[in-house]
């Protein structure tokens, strides 16, 4: 999918937004580190359509656009999505409207979303820049996931297996941040964003 496909322009040449993809292993921190980074540069937000039911403080339009499967499925035939990608018996998806919205006004968009969708968006646009995000090591995820206290032993376990299926796919990303600390992995995200905006980043595929 070409910049104009995306837009759903044929003439148009106005500057369009760039499109960052952020995935890496649940647990590393990308969650914060993305919404600092957001709300830092002024950065889009894709709330994205699942068809899991809400949890009791989750509102509809806010982080997802909630919908059943036969809505998603008429959605996706009808060429509605970039992206979808099936977790834990649930539909999840970047609807192609929601990145429209932001990169058709000039304005730069973060998507979030798991190395399934990503290896799609990367299929489908050539040109959204590919960022893998990564705690050091395995030891020190596995660290993160029991600080956090959130999660039981068997959530843990499938969470760290899940890690290592994600990892491989590090060498698909145009650039890797490894998360130190939030505010390093913060400002190397900021720096990569702020360099494509200037025009493209020299430093591809290395860890910054
Ligand atoms: P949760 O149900 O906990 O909100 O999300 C479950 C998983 O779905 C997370 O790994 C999250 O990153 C992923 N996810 C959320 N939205 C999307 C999306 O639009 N596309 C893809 N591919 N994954 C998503």
């Amino acid at each position: 999918m070409t910049r104009d496909a995306m837009s759903g322009s044929t003439g148009d040449r106005m500057a369009k937004g760039n499109l960052f993809v952020v995935s890496g292993p649940s647990g590393s921190g990308k969650t914060t580190v993305c919404e600092r980074v957001r709300d830092s540069l002024g950065i889009g937000l894709s709330v994205s359509a699942t068809t899991r039911k809400p949890r009791k403080d989750e509102r509809d339009g806010v982080k997802y656009h909630f919908m059943d499967e036969a809505e998603f499925e008429a959605r996706r035939a009808r060429g509605e999505f970039l992206e979808t990608n099936c977790y834990n018996g649930n539909w999840y998806g970047t609807l192609l409207s929601e990145v429209r919205k932001y990169t058709d006004r000039g304005r730069d968009l973060i998507l979030e979303i798991d190395v399934n969708g990503g290896m799609q968006v990367r299929e489908k646009c050539p040109e959204a820049r590919m960022i893998f995000f990564r705690p050091p090591s395995m030891e020190d995820l596995e660290a993160r996931l029991r600080n956090r206290a959130t999660d039981d032993e068997e959530t843990i376990q499938s969470r760290l297996r899940k890690a290592e299926e994600e990892l491989p796919f590090e060498s698909a990303y145009d650039m890797t941040v490894v998360n130190h600390t939030i505010e390093q992995a913060c400002e190397d995200l900021t720096r990569i964003i702020l360099g494509e905006r200037r025009g493209g980043n020299d430093e591809k595929r290395n860890p910054v």
